[in-house]
């Protein structure tokens, strides 16, 4: 893949905030990338570089862009035999272990308008399934249908209610599970709590303003069991614990108590035996590793334990993680170039765990997660609701990529 040219530009995400978009020429076609942002961040992720003038209060990415244009201006005319050496170019230019230098907002654009160079004419997964030597395979979708946390500002601590639609035989079939509950769980919101509570976070799923997850889940599944979905359907949780543990004490206040670690630990048994979640994602803090490692253990064979903030895709880290997770919740824009996450799955499914590819609160319409996970047939991907442009655009892309004949995996815990 030789490349002749690259522009960079800000474009907007959902939330309103610019982020770095990049494209890139190769063999007389233009091919594009943009990158997305967190609101709920690890504080161990790449570094996301912002500028930190009067513009968009800090926010602007006038730097990041400069650099990917900079970097286009090194990469002119240079072939890349694969992604990893385009990858490889990009790692070593910015030089710095989290990519501070360059920003991984700047190398993460490149990267991945890169990949769609490497694929030229062929569908982006299946370019990226024949590189892995992998048969493509749909992921089941992670919907998250009900906001709380830092994505929706009402007392609801734990981030993110989703559900997951095991019983479904294609991905057409998933999405009109996802979205006929979906209008069911607003509807029924709104007759409980009132018009505002059909209000939407940042992730399209409905906020409403209840005090505990215990009511967030009765709720939710009441709209799965009105559907006839109670079989066919499962649950599962984001409980973006750093942003609710009080860095003071170590303590959780969480669903109207201030809980140990341990009183945590029980809290979410409890809670497991009754609702029977199949997963459950960052339930203590980032460098909780031996709380992860415990409540991996209670769970096993019953639901697997997602590792987000506590991995943020970085390979070392979730080495240090072998026995706290069983599953990598995989956010490009975490490490900042394909390559690397691309590792830290091989990585994690050397332990045997599952792979969840997930887009971030902060969107934009580049639907490459899609592919990404279909490419890798890892099984799972974290999309949101099923409503929001940025959100949906992620459904399309799957729901067109299926008319290939590309079978939709199925659930199985680690
Ligand atoms: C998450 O925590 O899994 C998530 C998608 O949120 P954010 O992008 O804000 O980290
Ligand atoms: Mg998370």
């Amino acid at each position: 893949m030789k490349i002749t040219s690259v522009k960079s530009r800000w474009i907007l995400d959902s939330r309103g905030n610019p982020t770095v978009e990049a494209e890139l020429q190769s063999n007389g076609q233009w091919f594009r990338a943009s990158v997305p942002s967190g609101a709920s961040t690890g504080t161990h992720e790449a570094v996301e570089l912002r500028d930190g003038d009067p513009a968009f209060h800090g926010k602007g990415v006038q730097k990041a862009t400069h650099h990917v244009w900079q970097l286009g201006k090194k990469a002119n005319g240079k072939e890349f035999k694969t992604q990893a050496e385009l990858d490889s170019f990009l790692i070593q230019t910015d030089g710095t272990p989290n990519k501070r230098k360059l920003g991984a907002n700047a190398l993460l654009a490149m990267s991945l308008a890169g990949a769609r160079a490497f694929a030229g004419k062929k569908p982006l997964y299946a370019h990226l399934a024949s590189t892995l030597m992998r048969k493509p395979a749909l992921p089941l979708p992670f919907a998250n249908v009900l906001n709380g946390g830092k994505h929706a500002g009402t007392s609801l601590k734990i981030q993110e209610v989703m559900i997951m639609p095991t019983g479904a035989k294609t991905f057409r079939e998933a999405t009109q599970m996802v979205a006929e509950t979906y209008q069911t769980l607003k509807k029924d919101a709104v007759t409980r709590f009132g018009a505002p509570a059909g209000n939407v976070g940042d992730e399209g799923g409905i906020a409403p303003d209840v005090p505990s997850v215990r009511q967030a889940l009765d709720l939710v599944w009441r709209a799965v069991e009105e559907n006839g979905y109670s079989q066919k359907m499962a649950l599962a949780l984001d409980c973006a614990a750093s942003e609710f543990r009080d860095s003071r004490t170590g303590a959780y206040p969480v669903d109207g108590k201030i809980l140990t670690a341990n009183e945590l630990l029980t809290h979410y048994v409890e809670l497991q035996g009754q609702y029977r979640f199949v997963s459950i994602e960052d339930p203590f803090h980032e460098d909780a590793f031996e709380d992860f490692a415990r409540l991996r253990a209670a769970f096993s064979g019953k639901c697997q334990v997602v590792g987000d903030d506590l991995l943020v895709t970085n390979p070392a880290r979730i080495d240090r993680a072998q026995l706290s997770c069983n599953a990598l919740l995989l956010k490009v824009n975490q490490i900042g170039t394909l390559t690397e996450s691309l590792l830290a799955a091989q990585k994690a499914q050397s332990f045997g765990w599952n792979v969840m590819v997930s887009h971030r609160s902060g969107e934009t319409d580049d639907a490459f997660i899609s592919d990404l996970a279909t490419g890798m047939a890892c099984g799972q991907i974290k999309l949101g609701a099923p409503a929001r442009g940025e959100r949906t655009a992620k459904y399309n892309q799957l729901l067109r990529i299926e008319e290939d004949g590309v079978p939709l995996a199925k659930f199985r815990l680690p």
